[in-house]
C-alpha cells in the first residue's frame, strides 16, 4: 500500500534522471510536494513536466550543485519559499565514473568524494535548520551495495565514497537524534536506468545473471524504500542500511547465484 505523504515538503538531489527521479515520483505519488535538484536544465523540466502527472503530489526543480555550498543554502533557502517547509531531505546525487587504481588521478578520486560524499554533509547541513524544525525530519542517503558490501574492479573510489556515506550517516543519526531526526540509507543494487540502456541487452543479461530474483531493480523499487524512510512508519528506525537489490549481496558463489 502506499503510504500518504501529503502535506510533507520533500528534497531530492540529482533528480533530474536515474533512481533520483524515481524516488521523486514516488513521493509525488504518496501526495507530497517535491523539490528536484540537478544540474541539467533540459532534463529537470522534461522530469517535473513527467512526475506531475503522476500526483496526487507536486514537483519543480531548483537548478543546482551538490559540491557547492551556496547552491545547497539556495536549495534549502528555496523549498521554504515554495513550500514553508522542509520535511525530508534525500542525499541521492552521486557519480560512478570508472578508473582502474594503476591509472586513477587524484582528479578522479576528489570529483567522486566531493560529490558522493562531501556533496550529502553539504545538503544536510543547509537542510538542518527546517529539518529541526519540522518536527518529523528524515534524511535518506543513496549509498549503494558496492563499497559497503561488494566491490567491483574500477570502482574502488566510488566503493570507498558509498561506504563512508554510511560512516557519515551512523554519527548523524545519533547527532540528530535528540531533534527526531532520522538518517538512514537505501542500498541500491543494479537498477535499470536510462544510462544502463545505453550498455546494451548483453550487459543487461550478465547483471541479471548475478541476480537471485533474476531481474535489475527499478527505480521504484527505490522509491519505495526512500518513501517508507520518510514515513512515519519507520520514525523509529535510523542509522539503518537497507540494500534494495532483488538478493544479489547473498550467493557465497557464481553456483549459488545460478539456482
Ligand atoms: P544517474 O542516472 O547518472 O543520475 C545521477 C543524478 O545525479 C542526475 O540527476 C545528475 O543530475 C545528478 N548529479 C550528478 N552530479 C551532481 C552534482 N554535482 N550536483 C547535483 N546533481 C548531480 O545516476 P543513478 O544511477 O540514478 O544514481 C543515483 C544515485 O544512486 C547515486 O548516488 C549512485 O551512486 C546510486 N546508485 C546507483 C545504482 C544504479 O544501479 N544505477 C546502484 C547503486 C547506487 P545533473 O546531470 O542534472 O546534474
Amino acid at each position: 500500500m502506499t503510504q500518504s505523504l501529503a502535506g510533507y515538503s520533500v528534497i531530492v538531489t540529482g533528480a533530474t534522471k536515474g533512481i533520483g527521479k524515481g524516488i521523486a515520483a514516488a513521493f509525488v505519488q504518496a501526495g507530497a510536494r517535491v523539490l528536484v535538484t540537478g544540474r541539467d536544465e533540459a532534463a529537470a523540466e522534461a522530469c517535473v513536466a513527467e512526475l506531475s502527472g503522476q500526483g496526487p503530489g507536486t514537483a519543480s526543480y531548483l537548478l543546482g550543485s551538490v559540491t557547492s555550498a551556496a547552491d545547497m543554502d539556495r536549495m534549502a533557502s528555496v523549498a521554504v519559499e515554495r513550500h514553508g517547509a522542509i520535511d525530508v531531505l534525500c542525499a541521492n546525487a552521486g557519480v560512478f565514473p570508472e578508473a582502474k587504481l594503476d591509472s586513477m588521478t587524484e582528479a578522479d578520486w576528489d570529483h567522486v568524494f566531493e560529490t558522493n560524499v562531501k556533496g550529502n554533509f553539504l545538503a544536510v547541513r543547509s537542510c538542518l535548520p527546517e529539518l529541526t524544525r519540522s518536527g518529523r525530519g528524515r534524511i535518506v542517503l543513496t549509498s549503494s551495495i558496492t563499497g559497503p558490501i561488494t566491490g567491483q574492479p574500477g570502482w574502488s573510489h566510488y566503493g570507498g565514497s558509498k561506504a563512508a556515506q554510511l560512516g557519515f550517516m551512523r554519527t548523524a543519526a545519533i547527532e540528530l537524534a535528540s531533534r527526531a531526526i532520522t538518517v538512514n540509507a537505501v542500498l541500491p543494487g543494479n537498477i535499470a536506468t536510462e544510462g544502463l540502456a545505453d550498455l546494451g541487452d548483453d550487459y543487461r543479461a550478465s547483471m541479471e545473471a548475478a541476480i537471485p530474483m533474476g531481474r535489475l531493480g527499478s527505480v521504484a523499487d527505490i522509491g519505495a524504500a526512500a518513501v517508507f524512510f520518510a514515513s512515519p512508519a519507520a520514525s523509529y528506525i535510523t542509522g539503518q542500511a537497507l540494500a534494495v537489490d532483488g538478493g544479489q549481496v547473498l550467493p557465497e558463489s557464481i553456483s549459488a547465484a545460478e539456482v
